[in-house]
């Protein structure tokens, strides 16, 4: 039987229960009054090309120098910026993207992440794929993360579970996006949707670094029952 995103989502909540995802430090935020949506946008740039245990450490360091708000990533000299956010690699390149996103917010929004999201969903996309090194996954990663608004994250986990499960899907990001919100959507209220997207992302991500991994365990597996790949 093939799974619908519906159904793939019950079982994961079964299994993993509520992820509570993007992880992020409130206590750093509320003791120095920064936006802890600006911790998830850096995290969401940060994580590209590297494990999540890499970007601990930057934001670590960030977070060590009162660093890790708006103004400050604005103002810092941006080697001093490579050498506190090394630990995620391609540091160079990640600073200048951090550098002009923050820069961007500044300059058009006031530096102001209500401003910034208080927009039409495609605009805000649209605005965040013409800026420099954010593409697909980042820019949908910040709006439904640090936004909370109603996007599918599409990534290199998703991929390989439609394709092994498989789920009735081809393997573009824009179409498995669509895939699993045309579903989703008849089975949840716009309110719910942010919530269930939220969840159903980081359920893949966790069973995917837990069974479906390169090599994947199936007999352990909550989704054998319904897997071509393992047999
Ligand atoms: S049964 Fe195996 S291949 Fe299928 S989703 Fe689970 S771990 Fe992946």
């Amino acid at each position: 039987m093939k799974l619908t995103p519906h159904a793939l989502h019950e079982i994961l909540l079964k299994e993993f229960g509520n992820l509570n995802w993007w992880p992020m430090d409130k206590g750093y935020h509320e003791k120095n009054g920064s936006d802890p949506r600006y911790e998830i946008i850096v995290g969401a740039i940060l994580t590209q090309n590297t494990a999540w245990s890499n970007v601990e450490k930057a934001l670590t360091n960030l977070k060590s120098q009162n660093k890790l708000d708006i103004n400050n990533i604005s103002n810092i000299k941006i080697e001093n910026l490579q050498e506190l956010i090394r630990p995620s690699g391609f540091f160079k390149q990640k600073a200048k993207r951090l550098k002009d996103f923050t820069e961007y917010l500044k300059n058009n929004y006031q530096g102001n992440l209500d401003n910034f999201f208080d927009r039409d969903i495609n605009t805000i996309r649209e605005e965040l794929l013409s800026l420099n090194g954010i593409g697909p996954e980042t820019a949908d990663s910040i709006i439904l993360y640090a936004g909370n608004l109603s996007i599918f994250v599409v990534d290199a986990y998703t991929k390989r579970i439609c394709k092994r499960l498989p789920l009735d899907t081809n393997i573009s990001y824009e179409e498995i996006q669509q895939f699993f919100q045309k579903d989703l959507c008849k089975k949840y209220s716009s309110q719910d949707i942010p919530k269930v997207y939220n969840e159903l992302h980081a359920q893949i991500v966790i069973l995917a670094k837990n069974y479906c991994k390169k090599n994947p365990e199936c007999d352990k597996c909550p989704l054998k029952q319904y897997c071509s790949y393992r047999d």
